[in-house]
Parts: structure tokens; C-alpha cells; sequence
């Protein structure tokens, strides 16, 4: 069972309404926004390059040479490069950090991405940050890489970039989750339930944007 199944149950044994494929603007009565942070494009990015969530829900289907950058360390650079190998593309992942998906768990999720990134021929390349872009006239990217560690800067040409960074908050009352402050699941329902005792304890309208943000609630 995923989280998701697994919070989807509770709520059926809560006996709360569930709406999926639906908009809303409702502004009456207590909303919570729970809506996720907004994908934030590197100002390099130039047509050709996309975000990993575009990548995820197919609004991007990136094909051929593919560079992913890694901007988070976590699961989002390292899970869609190997779909994206899975596709048949020829990945490579660039870090600016000393590791590919640095903050991968040390004895188990990191080796298991490592052993399958080998399998699947995804090319890890770390000390890299990615400083232009341009589209070139055969349409690929071309992309400038600076090896930080020595200066050196090449060029790299791709048919496709997806990067994984992290998304921005949003604006607005009764953010919850990455609407908030993009962090991970853990804090998005961690913040979920200090609001709803703070509903139960207050027993007022509205309550303020007090979620205490830090590192204990990544
Ligand atoms: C590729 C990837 C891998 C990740 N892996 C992990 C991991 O392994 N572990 C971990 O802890 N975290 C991981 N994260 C981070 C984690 O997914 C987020 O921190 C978490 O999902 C935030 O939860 P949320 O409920 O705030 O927002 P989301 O999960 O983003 O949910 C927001 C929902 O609101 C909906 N929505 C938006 N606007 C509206 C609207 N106007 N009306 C109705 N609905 C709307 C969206 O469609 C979406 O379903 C990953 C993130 C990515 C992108």
C-alpha cells in the first residue's frame, strides 16, 4: 500500500468527502490550500528544458540524449532519470553537489539507485552546475557546465533538459504542505494536523500561517 492509499483509507473511515478532477476557487466558509508548491524554472532555461513534475504528469515526454540536473538531492532527479532511461533515453545526471542524490538514505535508497542507474547505463556526474543554456539551430540544447571543483567549463548539446528543483510556495491564507513551504510528505501532514488542533483548540475562523518551518519538519 502507498502513503496515499493509506491516507485515502483513513479518510474513508473518517467518513470525509473526497473530489478528485476538480478546480476550485471556493473562497467561503474554512479552505485549506493544500495545492503544492509552483515549479521553479532556473533562470537559464530555454525551450527544451523542463520540469520533472511535466515529466511525471506527461505534459513533457523528453526523448533521445537527456541531462537531468539535480537540484535537490532527493528522489525527484534520481526517480525520473530512470524512467527516463526505462524510455530508452540516454541519461545523464549532473549534481553540484560531491554526489548524485546526496540526500538519499546512505544504506539503502542511494545503493539501490546507484546498482539500477549502472544497470540502466545512467551517466552520474557530480561537482557540475549548470551555467547557460541555448537552443541551437538543429534544435537541441546546448548546455554550459562548469566543474566547480576546477573551473573547467564545457559544452554539452542534449535533445532535452528536465531539472529538479524546488519548487516555490504559494501565496495566500491557510497554506498547508508545499504551499507553504516546499519541504517533503512527512511535513506537508505534519503541518495538516498542527492546523486542524489548532482549529479544534481555537474553535475560531481562520488560523494564521504559524506552521513553524525547519529542518525537524523536512
Ligand atoms: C519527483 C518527486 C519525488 C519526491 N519524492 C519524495 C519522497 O520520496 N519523499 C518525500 O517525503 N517527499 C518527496 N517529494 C516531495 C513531496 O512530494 C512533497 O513535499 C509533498 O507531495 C507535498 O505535499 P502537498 O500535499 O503539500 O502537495 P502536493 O503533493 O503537490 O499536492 C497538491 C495537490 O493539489 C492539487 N491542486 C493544485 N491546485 C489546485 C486547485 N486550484 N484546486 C484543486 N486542487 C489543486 C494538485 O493537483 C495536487 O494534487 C517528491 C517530490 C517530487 C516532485
Amino acid at each position: 500500500m502507498t502513503l496515499v492509499d493509506d491516507l485515502v483509507a483513513e479518510c474513508r473511515v473518517a467518513g470525509v468527502e473526497l473530489c478528485t478532477g476538480v478546480e476550485t476557487e471556493q473562497e467561503s466558509g474554512l479552505v485549506i490550500r493544500a495545492t503544492g508548491g509552483i515549479p521553479d524554472r532556473p533562470t537559464w532555461a530555454v525551450s527544451g528544458v523542463h520540469d520533472v513534475v511535466d515529466v511525471l504528469d506527461g505534459s513533457a515526454d523528453p526523448r533521445g540524449e537527456v541531462l537531468v540536473v539535480d537540484g535537490t538531492g532527493f528522489h525527484e532527479a534520481t526517480s525520473v532519470a530512470e524512467l527516463l532511461a526505462e524510455r530508452g533515453c540516454a541519461v545523464e545526471v549532473v549534481a553540484a553537489a560531491m554526489v548524485v542524490g546526496q540526500d538519499l538514505g546512505l544504506t539503502l535508497h542511494r545503493p539501490m539507485f546507484r546498482r539500477r542507474a549502472a544497470a540502466l547505463g545512467i551517466r552520474c556526474t557530480p561537482d557540475t552546475v549548470v551555467l547557460a543554456a541555448t537552443r541551437t539551430s538543429a534544435g537541441r540544447v546546448a548546455v554550459t557546465l562548469l566543474h566547480h571543483p576546477t573551473g573547467r567549463e564545457h559544452t554539452r548539446e542534449v535533445d532535452a533538459v528536465v531539472v529538479a528543483t524546488p519548487p516555490r510556495p504559494r501565496v495566500g491564507p491557510n497554506r498547508i504542505g508545499d504551499a507553504l513551504a516546499p519541504r517533503r510528505v512527512g511535513a506537508a501532514i505534519a503541518d495538516a494536523e498542527r492546523l486542524v488542533a489548532e482549529i479544534d483548540t481555537s474553535a475560531v475562523g481562520a488560523p494564521g500561517n504559524s506552521t513553524p518551518v525547519g529542518l525537524d519538519g523536512r
